[in-house]
């Protein structure tokens, strides 16, 4: 087998032909991390043991002829995804030690599919970040050039499917942390339909923002992955009881064109244009397309997201889960252990957070957003009365170099195109699609489709003529 270009959809075939078995895939996938993973360091952990049991029990289902779509697959975990009696620790000293009492939704429906789970994946701590550099266990490194960040908050995982350490992974995202890293690093990345997927399980950042979501080399696996964990879940009250009815495409791709010159880097949009050059080649009609209020997505992102995980944090009180310190009141031992337990950039958003909400400052801030935020809604489900995706970059710059961005604002600046998509709820995709040159080396460039909610059949089927189009030219 060659890691560098198998797929799921690949293994799948050559696993039910018996070609290797999962036994012999999961091994060529620990040697990989074993000999790779010292310098990437996308996972926090590697459950190597437990990883040949499953692949042992996937090889008896599938001797039983009683595989589904990922039995025997290898894949990464996001380290706010809980197993149960596994670490799961969001990548934070507040949690070094908390071990998972229960399988998150997305868990047990690939444990039931026997998936092999190969690891916990690096990312930013509690997912705040877009560089995977806020984890208090070090950076991830980009396999693509490994002086720059995978992206994040999900760079873990995006670096281990890249670096061939896993065939296939499942990250968050809340602002991008799926699309940003796949993108950096040369892979596809899906954040679905808010409820599309249950989040139970999955640790709460800013709950209405927050989606599980998949990570593949090709659309095809982000697919199989997807399928594979979404549907209705009573543990999560904000799950889809019905699946969408598909609907007709007419080929028709909005672009909100004033929006793409903020902060774009030139060869961004030039590689951006590129791409809509080959999607009209093959048969797409690209319409310019207004969307008025989407420039106001950055500022509302940030205040409605601290807000919102300012309260899901509190319940890191040093009582009830994980670092504890001694104190002579209830007060001491909750700041001294979560002065201790929180990196700054969660302390940042904390304080924030608690700002935008109180007395005298919610009108002005924190509900003033929730309005703007109902206005991008609405800008958005207009715009899919007369088109069946709207495509934007999904970065405006490649990956930048390690410590590049030390600026808070500087990274949250890079985060314009994904975090609209969030405020909306709606699915995207990002998509391999060419790359750009820094310092001599070629980095990728991620091509993102925003479809309507729970459309995401749309993203799927024109993300693969994206990649057609790329393996002609
Ligand atoms: N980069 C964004 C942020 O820091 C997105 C994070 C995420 O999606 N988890 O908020």
């Amino acid at each position: 087998m060659n890691l560098d270009t198998l797929t799921i959809a690949q293994a799948r075939k050559d696993l039910d032909a018996k070609k290797y078995s999962a036994l012999d895939l999961t091994h060529a996938y620990l040697e990989q991390i074993a000999k790779k993973d010292g310098e990437i360091h996308s996972y926090l952990e590697v459950w190597a043991d437990s990883a040949r049991e499953e692949a042992k029990a996937a090889d008896a289902m599938i001797t039983a002829g009683k595989q589904q779509p990922l039995t025997g697959i290898p894949i990464a975990v996001k380290d706010n995804i809980l197993i149960d009696g596994r670490i799961a620790s969001s990548a934070s000293k507040m949690l070094e030690n908390y071990r998972a009492s229960y399988d998150a939704t997305v868990i047990a429906k690939l444990k039931a599919q026997g998936a092999v789970f190969l690891g916990r994946a690096n990312m930013d701590e509690f997912a705040m970040g877009g560089s995977t550099e806020n984890s208090a266990y070090g950076p991830t490194k980009n396999p693509r050039d490994t002086s720059r960040v995978p992206g994040g908050s999900s760079g873990g995982s995006a670096a281990a499917v890249a670096a061939n350490l896993a065939l296939g992974a499942l990250g968050s995202d809340t602002g991008g942390s799926i699309r940003q890293p796949a993108a950096l690093t040369g892979i596809v990345g899906l954040k679905p339909t808010y409820g599309a997927v249950s989040r139970y399980g999955l640790m709460a950042m800013g709950s209405s923002l927050d989606q599980i979501g998949t990570l593949g080399k090709t659309t095809e696996d982000a697919h199989i992955l997807f399928d594979a964990i979404q549907g209705y879940d009573a543990n999560d009250s904000t799950s889809f009881p019905e699946p969408s009815a598909e609907r007709k495409m007419r080929k028709v791709i909005g672009i909100p064109r004033t929006f793409l010159k903020e902060g774009s880097d030139a060869d961004i949009l030039a590689q951006f244009e590129e791409t809509l050059d080959g999607l009209k080649a093959v048969g797409y009609t690209v319409r310019d397309i207004e969307l008025p209020n989407i420039g106001y997505s950055l500022a509302a992102y940030y205040i409605i997201m601290p807000a919102e995980a300012s309260t899901n944090l509190a319940r890191y009180d040093g009582i009830r889960y994980g670092l504890s310190f001694d104190g002579k009141t209830v007060e001491e031992v909750n700041a001294k252990s979560r002065g201790v337990g929180f990196g700054p950039e969660v302390r940042r958003r904390i304080l924030v957070g608690t700002f935008v909400l109180s007395a005298g400052y919610a009108d002005a801030y924190y509900r003033k957003a929730r309005s703007v935020r109902e206005l991008i809604r609405a800008d958005f489900s207009r715009a899919f009365e007369s088109v069946d995706a709207i495509a934007l970059p999904t970065s405006p710059v490649p990956a930048f170099t390690i410590g590049e961005k030390s600026d808070p604002l500087a990274m949250y600046a890079a985060d314009i195109f994904t975090v609209p998509v969030n405020l909306a709820g709606v699915p995207a995709i990002s998509i391999p699609s060419g790359t750009v040159e820094r310092d001599g080396k070629k980095l990728p460039v991620g091509f993102q489709l925003v479809a309507a909610h729970g459309n995401e059949s749309a993203l799927f089927a024109i993300g693969k003529d994206v990649e057609a189009y790329n393996l002609r030219s």
